[in-house]
């Protein structure tokens, strides 16, 4: 179901609480709670007060007694706090209960004048950081950030594989991100996984990719890495002294399983972690577990499926039966209708994601790609355990592409006519908040200081609307949350549409991957602000492109919106090839309009190139008009007074000049 509120990325990223003790507090922190709906606790004392805000939605929560009790109460059933207390106070309130900054919740401060937001803690994996930003963004505050790797443009290593799913492996983290932060070289060896994020680092990066030969026998002067990140199935022992290590495991891997009927969790958990042990294979790395249609309903395999969060996926023995695979039994065969069941069903699950379109998502520097014969990781193994009965066959299969285990998300964001001033903060939040976004290149550069350290960000050409669908999609159906940006509004000649048609097109269930609209200002509100309110009245849109409406029906739709005296902005009046749409809009209404109808040029409104003028009908050719133009024509009662443009609504009598 559509939300009735639009879920704001903080909202979806975190639980949250906020608390406000004194008035003050309350006011700051309501735009926040209400866009984000999020509850905000107050004191009881405060209740009146907050009462008065219930019209904007504001939803409160009032305690009794100490806040510190309050907080110790909701710390850990709460992945994020927003105090706007001072901050010696909200120290002194978390110390005792901070733990692990891998567990721990966000804390986030906002100073009582609402000028400041500070990420306290957990900034990295808590999501603090990002927090922090939503927070800034609702209160029009400073985001405060003090950890290193933002202020260096680099997405937090220990965050990085977040959007993929990838799962933090064992290593000394904190050893690693300071080594980052000193700015020493560090290397990477990615095994598997997605190279997106490498796509999102800023140029002077610290991170070496590939093996190095030590710089004695080196031609290159690359000064010797300080740390290593390893990114990959396959779980290494790494030692506590020399050179800092961390290691990430993308879900990569399938656990095809085949058992006897009534083989408990407790057996075919511990073969399953026998042979990764053996395989030198990280459980953290399994994508899920891959077996017979027979056994879907198998309890001790549906048990620790759920238990470990792994899909289990079903193959019918037909379809395992067509896989080639290095064990086949005969046995097997007689028994299911197919001679493999582990080896078979872990390739096929290793062979595709649901959803997923291997050639949108495929990008140039992944070298992932696998043959289906060398999918399979392990052959198949018989585990026996002493004093269980039955026995559990295990293979596995690495995909091409790691589960991220995220329903993705597509946010189609309107972004206004190019001045951050005229972007919504809904709108704002989505594009920092967003796993990846999206656009046409020019709209991507004039929203460039809303984005974060370590998003993707894939500008492409005017012309390639289909493209910039079908790849938002894939990687919205793969898991992430993708921010699909147009100028203006999205959905007035903008991309929501063609996603949604392109999602239809494709069978969606109209909820995952979630879409939401963010509206933006559309170019016909921009351009009439600039010259008053020439779109008092009954008004219309005509778009003069060709491209993809025949021009047969534009020049239908000029003649209806002239006869019918609506208002008109005409978008894409003039390119630098199709310039005779305009000319012959001109002729339409003349036929039905005086020549002195006053008519607005506004070109890159709120821009610093605009340019506004205000004319007649007659003299419209005069002008320069570009595809950034908008022109707007007023009806037979709209009239210019001194460079402005006025459509009368009726309020002082009767309509005319
Ligand atoms: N989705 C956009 C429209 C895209 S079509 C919106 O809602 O505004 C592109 C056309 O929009 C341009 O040819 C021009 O006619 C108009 N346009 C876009 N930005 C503009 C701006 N800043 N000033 C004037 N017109 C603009």
């Amino acid at each position: 179901m559509t939300p009735l509120l639009p879920s704001t990325a903080a909202n979806d990223l975190l639980s949250t609480c906020a608390i406000a003790t004194t008035p003050a507090a309350l006011q700051i922190l309501t735009p926040f709670c209400t866009a984000t709906r999020t509850v905000l606790w107050v004191p009881s004392a405060l209740q009146a007060n907050a009462e008065q805000f219930q019209p904007t939605g504001l939803q409160v929560q009032t305690y009794e007694g100490s806040l510190r009790e309050v907080v110790a109460q909701s710390w850990g059933t709460h992945q994020a706090f927003v105090f706007a207390l001072a901050t010696g106070a909200v120290v002194r309130l978390i110390a005792p209960l901070l733990n692990n900054k891998a567990t721990d919740p966000a804390v986030v401060v906002v100073d009582e004048a609402g000028k400041f937001v500070i990420s306290l803690c957990g900034g990295h994996q808590g999501g603090a950081d990002r927090l922090t930003q939503s927070v800034a963004t609702h209160l029009t505050a400073t985001p405060v950030l003090t950890g290193a790797a933002n202020h260096q443009g680099l997405p937090g290593i220990d965050v990085l594989g977040a959007p993929f799913g990838w799962q933090r492996g064992t290593g000394r983290w904190t050893e690693v991100s300071a080594a980052i932060a000193r700015g020493e070289p560090v290397q990477v060896i990615q095994e598997t996984g997605s190279t997106l994020w490498q796509t999102a680092l800023p140029e002077s990066h610290p991170f070496q990719f590939g093996w190095t030969e030590p710089t004695a026998n080196s031609s290159d002067n690359r000064p010797d890495p300080q740390a290593r990140i390893w990114i990959s199935p396959i779980e290494r022992k790494f030692s506590d002294v020399g050179q800092p290590k961390v290691q990430w495991h993308p879900r990569v891997l399938w656990v095809g399983v085949g058992c006897e009927r009534g083989s408990s969790r407790q057996l075919i958990e511990g073969a399953v972690a026998q042979v990764c042990r053996t395989n030198h294979l990280s459980l953290e790395a399994i994508a899920g577990v891959a077996t017979v249609t027979l056994k879907a309903d198998e309890p001790g395999l549906v048990d620790l499926c759920q238990a470990k969060g792994w899909p289990l996926r079903c193959f019918p023995p037909e379809q395992l039966k067509a896989v080639p695979v290095p064990t086949p039994s005969e046995v097997v065969e007689q028994a299911v209708g197919t001679p493999s069941v582990a080896e078979a069903a872990a390739i096929l699950a290793a062979a595709r994601i649901p959803g997923f379109s291997a050639t949108a998502l495929s990008d140039s520097s992944s070298s992932n790609g696998l043959e289906d014969a060398q999918r399979l990781r392990v052959t198949k193994q018989v585990i026996r355990q002493e004093g269980e009965a039955g026995a559990v066959t295990v293979a596995i299969a690495q995909a091409p592409q790691e589960y991220t285990n995220r329903i993705g998300a597509l946010w189609l964001v309107g972004t206004g006519p190019g001045n951050l001033n005229q972007i919504t903060p809904a709108a704002k939040d989505a594009i920092n908040q967003a796993d990846a976004v999206i656009g046409y290149s020019l709209y991507i550069d004039l929203i460039r200081p809303l984005l974060r350290p370590g998003q993707i960000v894939e500008a492409l050409p005017i012309t390639q609307e289909r493209q910039r669908a079908e790849r938002a999609i894939a990687l919205a159906q793969w898991g992430l949350t993708v921010a699909v940006v147009s100028s203006g509004d999205c959905g007035i000649y903008g991309m929501a549409g063609l996603v949604l048609e392109m999602l239809k097109e494709q069978g969606w269930d109209g909820e995952a991957p979630a879409v939401e609209v963010f509206p933006g200002i559309s170019a016909l509100q921009s351009a009439a602000s600039r010259v008053g309110a020439p779109l008092m009245h009954d008004f219309c849109a005509i778009s003069l492109s060709d491209l993809l409406t025949p021009w047969e029906v534009i020049q239908q739709r000029l003649r209806a919106a002239a006869q019918a005296d609506f208002v008109v902005a005409l978008y894409n009046p003039k390119s630098k090839t199709r310039t005779h749409q305009i000319e012959v809009a001109q002729q339409i209404f003349l036929q039905h309009r005086a020549p002195d109808t006053p008519v607005a040029l506004i070109q890159s409104a709120f821009r610093p190139e605009e340019q506004v003028q205000v004319s007649t009908l007659s003299a419209l050719l005069e002008h320069p008009i570009d595809m950034l133009t908008t022109v707007l024509i007023g009806n037979q009662s709209t009239f210019a007074h001194k460079g402005w443009m006025i459509t009368p609504r009726g309020y002082l009598g009767q309509m005319g000049k």
